[in-house]
């Protein structure tokens, strides 16, 4: 990990550095490469943003650098924040000037004065974030790293640069990042720090919920998601931020009967779905599967543990989630409704024989949707019953075998019916009532279990022979498609 002058400077062969190093010398202004890129460099990661920090004015530095880019930059300036952005080619570079922070309970918005580059490392998070690489030329590549952050990369740990109670305190979107990083990374916090997350918690009440649900979407992008919602259910954040969680947790046990622990389950199901899948709406679909299980636990003395309906209450209660959450309230939600409302329905036909009417009716209410399902049904499989684990996955072949050859066959997955309400309307001289939804319920029965193909001639008859049943009359039109 440890890398030498040299070896440094060779991460920063981008053009940008050098100009950047020359503006900054032309200005006559101490100037350094700080956080995140530096951070990065080290843990071999991949980072477009690049923050860089000068003693004096950010502002000046970047329109220096801006003008030298020419017509192919662009500079935009916060004035009241101190900095600036320039972006060019495919790089971002914020520019700030080295500041020392003061902070007041209320808020997490400090006052700010012009400082020194030691000063600016102070108000830094976390020590891996807190190194600078110099820029100018007499000391380009030189690391400047007060807290020993290397050393904190190399053990894997997190860890506040001064007294993580005044850290988190001033800034308490810190324990957010805290976790994120620890889920990101893979590192763990160091104890003194944790400690002091569990302490503060109730501070991350004065943070917007959009900045919140910003680091846990980054969390739930990494590669073992539950690694930050375990850590944010051990510091007691979850209970304040996201309680529905948080009521998953725990075994309760009656005569001598205890069910699973359904939060460390909808952990494991996250973190298999998560290795099948990047899309975060999965994700958050596995760890919404269960959410109504609280809701509608109760003990029978003949069965035991029951979760009945558990999927349809679950569905119900994500919009307000979603919307508490400042998750968006638009298809992404309506998605993972339809997920968690679904999520029985392969294993129950894994358990039972599988009818080609229970695989059209999967198939017509999942849509689209169907293999993202099924890979949310597999994760749910966390049994540690080694022969229950491999029936199931034995099934799911079985039921993935057959979508596979009735979607190829009846195309039910987009379907669409062959006679519209309007048509059947005209048809039974009906005006829109509860009947004309009962009569295009029955022909997408027909169609679903097989009773008739999907095309508009046998629609026709089946409704013919539908309506002299009921004694209904039809009227004379012909349906024209
Ligand atoms: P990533 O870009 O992957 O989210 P990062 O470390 O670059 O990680 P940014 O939010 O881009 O995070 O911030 C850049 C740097 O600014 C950080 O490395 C850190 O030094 C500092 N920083 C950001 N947010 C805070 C904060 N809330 N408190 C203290 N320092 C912060
Ligand atoms: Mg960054």
């Amino acid at each position: 990990m440890k890398l030498n002058k040299a070896e440094l400077i060779n991460h920063l062969q981008d053009d940008i550095f050098g100009i950047i190093s020359e503006e900054a010398d032309r200005l006559n202004l101490e100037c350094y490469v700080i956080g995140g890129y530096v951070r990065d460099i080290f843990l071999k990661r991949d980072s477009k943003d690049i923050d860089v920090v000068t003693v004096g004015s950010g502002i000046d530095l970047a329109s220096a650098v801006a003008a030298r880019l020419g017509k192919k930059a662009f500079l935009s300036v916060f004035k009241n924040f101190g900095t600036a952005q320039v972006k060019h080619k495919d790089v971002e570079v914020e520019f700030v000037g080295a500041r020392r922070e003061s902070y007041n309970r209320d808020s997490r918005k400090p006052i700010v004065e012009d400082g020194t580059l030691n000063d600016d490392q102070n108000r830094r998070d976390f020590t891996i974030n807190a190194l600078a690489i110099c820029l100018n030329k007499d000391r380009f590549g030189e690391l400047v790293d007060p807290f020993d952050g290397l050393a904190d990369m190399k053990k894997g740990i997190i860890k506040t640069p001064l007294d993580p109670d005044i850290t988190f305190s001033d800034d308490p979107l810190r324990m957010m990042r805290a976790i994120r990083f620890a889920t990101q990374l893979g590192f763990t916090i160091e104890e003194e720090t944790f400690k002091a997350i569990e302490r503060n918690r109730e501070r991350i009440n004065i943070i917007s919920g959009e900045r919140v649900i910003d680091e846990i979407n980054k969390m739930m992008n990494s590669k073992r998601p539950s690694t930050g919602f375990i850590l944010l259910e051990k510091s007691k954040l979850l209970e304040i931020i996201f309680p529905e969680l948080q009521a998953l947790k725990g075994i309760e046990s009656k005569e001598g009967r205890g069910h699973k622990d359904n939060f460390f389950h909808t952990m494991a199901v996250l973190d298999n779905v998560a290795e099948a899948s990047d899309n975060l709406w999965l994700r958050w679909s596995a760890v919404m599967h269960d959410i109504g299980k609280p809701a509608t636990k109760r003990y029978d003395k003949k069965i035991g543990w029951t979760f009945h309906n558990h999927n349809f209450i679950g569905e119900k209660m994500v919009p307000g989630i979603f919307r508490r959450l400042k998750l968006p309230l638009d298809t992404k939600m309506k998605y993972v409704q339809k997920l968690v409302g679904l999520h029985m329905r392969p294993i129950v036909l894994a358990e039972e024989e599988v009818t080609d009417s229970a695989i059209r009716r999967l198939l017509f209410d999942a849509g689209d949707d169907i293999e993202e399902l099924m890979i949310l049904c597999e994760a749910d499989i966390t049994s540690k019953n080694k022969e229950k684990v491999k029936r199931y996955i034995s099934n799911f072949k079985v039921v993935r075998q057959k979508l596979h050859e009735i979607e190829e066959k009846d195309r039910i997955r987009n379907m669409q019916p062959v006679v519209t309400g309007e048509e059947i309307m005209k048809m039974f001289n009906l005006p829109p009532s509860r009947e004309v939804g009962e009569i295009k319920a029955a022909l997408k029965d027909a169609v679903l279990d097989g009773v008739i193909s999907n095309n508009t001639e046998e629609a026709i008859n089946f409704l013919k022979n539908y309506a002299s049943e009921r004694g209904l009359v039809i009227h004379g039109q012909e349906i024209t498609k």
